[in-house]
């Protein structure tokens, strides 16, 4: 680590709790202090000592297209000429929303917030509220923003961290959050049978991205939309990370399953602080000012959001997006399977689509409890040396890496490079394959 990032981190734990403003950032779990960013281009980041990586972290998603895309800057800064909030309707709230809903069929009105914690708070209590029911169903391991009902058994920060919620939340909050296993239709099948009349709600990552990838097994997500229909629980796809990132469509797209609501953000913001939320409208209408459920943000729809937003939803709609991502994220698996395989290493590899994970285990990796046994100092080791390798990935075992339309060919081959390079050092201080 560089002078310039380590006298900005000494500094910033004097300011910020943990020198950082989202827990996610800080290298707590890998090597111990994270890099401070000066600038971004396509698939690199700069740190402030001037050091170059490949970045697959994407800013935890929203990037796909890389940073700083052209278009989508330049849609920004015409914005910008024009006044970057007006706390009144403008005409790119209608343009998001119309693209929203023609490539999500289930999302037939949508209201746009600032986060994507917001946008699942919302949904949560529309769900409340429509179906006059309050305990929620959420699956172990997945994460939906840091609201207070929904921190129980999380994923991401709260997973890495290796804590099971948080104080500050009261028990009588959370009394009313539900806890299954991800892909285990019996155990969700029996607390629907008990409980399923007084649950409004089964919330889902539809692919889990915050224990690492996780996809879903053949035909759980169907089974998902079944049984919730039988005991009159209202679905929810908690698509922030999946939406516009593992098809055009989402993953209801790809897995071609209906939700009764969705909730988004990351790529619909093309970098920007957005959420959405939005479902059928008779669902929809419930929210205020035309229905009594109160949901409100002074900078919801925000001009500059939207204008960043909407162009990388244009670029992606009309490029050979998802099976490009398809490709070198394919690429990049097949070169990390191959390389673990040569050298002996107990590797997973987790991807649907552009989002993969590499567990540290013999697999397979189905839900967070595997997710979970997978080996954290193989992990530690590996994201550090990448790390000097100038390789960016998220600073845990239980993120997912994110490719974009930026990584090329030669990216690839230099993150193969490093890689071989970090599984033989791996191999020989782990005492493993020819090293054993
Ligand atoms: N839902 C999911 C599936 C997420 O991955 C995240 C963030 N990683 C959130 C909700 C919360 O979004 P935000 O950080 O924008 O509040």
């Amino acid at each position: 680590m560089g002078k310039l990032s380590e006298d900005l981190f000494s500094k910033a734990t004097q300011l910020i709790p943990g020198g950082v403003n989202s827990p996610v950032r800080a290298f707590g779990s890998v090597s111990g202090k994270p890099v401070f960013i000066q600038s971004a281009h396509g698939a690199r980041m700069v740190d402030v000592d001037n050091v170059t990586y490949i970045d697959y972290m994407m800013s935890w998603g929203p990037m796909i297209l890389g940073h700083a895309h052209p278009f989508v800057i330049d849609a920004v800064k015409k914005v910008l000429a024009r006044g970057t909030s007006y706390g009144a309707p403008s005409p790119l709230e209608v343009e998001m929303a119309e693209m929203i809903c023609e490539a999500i069929p289930s999302v037939e009105m949508v209201r746009m917030v600032s986060s994507g914690t917001e946008a699942v708070m919302s949904a949560i209590r529309l769900a409340r509220a429509s179906t006059k029911r309050d305990r929620i169903v959420k699956f172990d391991g997945c994460y939906h923003g840091h609201s207070d009902s929904l921190l129980v058994r999380g994923g991401s920060g709260i997973l890495t961290l290796g804590i099971p919620g948080t104080p500050g939340v009261p028990n009588d909050v959370v009394k009313d959050t539900l806890v299954a296993p991800f892909n285990d239709r019996e155990a969700l099948t029996n607390l629907l049978s008990e409980q399923g009349s007084t649950v409004a709600c089964v919330i889902v990552e539809p692919v889990v991205g915050n224990s690492g990838v996780l996809p879903p097994d053949e035909g759980y997500l169907q089974f998902l939309r079944d049984i919730t229909r039988q005991h009159g629980i209202l679905l929810i796809f908690d698509e922030v990370m999946t939406g516009f990132r593992v098809a055009y469509g989402g993953a209801q797209e790809l897995y071609d399953i209906r939700p009764d609501l969705t909730t988004l953000g990351k790529i619909i913001g093309g970098g920007f602080p957005v959420g959405a939320y939005g479902g059928s409208k008779e669902i929809m209408r419930l929210i205020a000012p035309s229905g009594p459920v109160y949901q409100a943000g002074t900078l919801s729809g925000n001009p500059v959001a939207m204008a960043a937003g909407l162009a990388t939803l244009k670029v992606l709609r009309n490029q050979q997006t998802y099976s490009d991502l398809e490709e070198k994220s394919a690429t990049l698996q097949s070169s990390f399977e191959s390389l673990a395989e040569e050298y002996g290493i107990p590797l997973t590899v987790n991807r649907v689509g552009s989002m993969l994970t590499a567990f540290f285990t013999e697999g397979p990796v189905r839900n967070h409890q595997n997710a979970a046994a997978s080996d954290t100092a193989m992990f530690k080791r590996f994201h550090q040396l990448m790390f000097e390798e100038g390789i960016y990935l998220p600073p845990s075992a239980f993120e997912a890496l994110f490719l974009s339309l930026a990584h090329s060919t030669k990216d690839l081959s230099l993150t193969a490079e490093a890689a071989e390079k970090s599984m033989k050092i791996i191999a020989k201080e782990f005492e493993l394959g020819p090293y054993r």
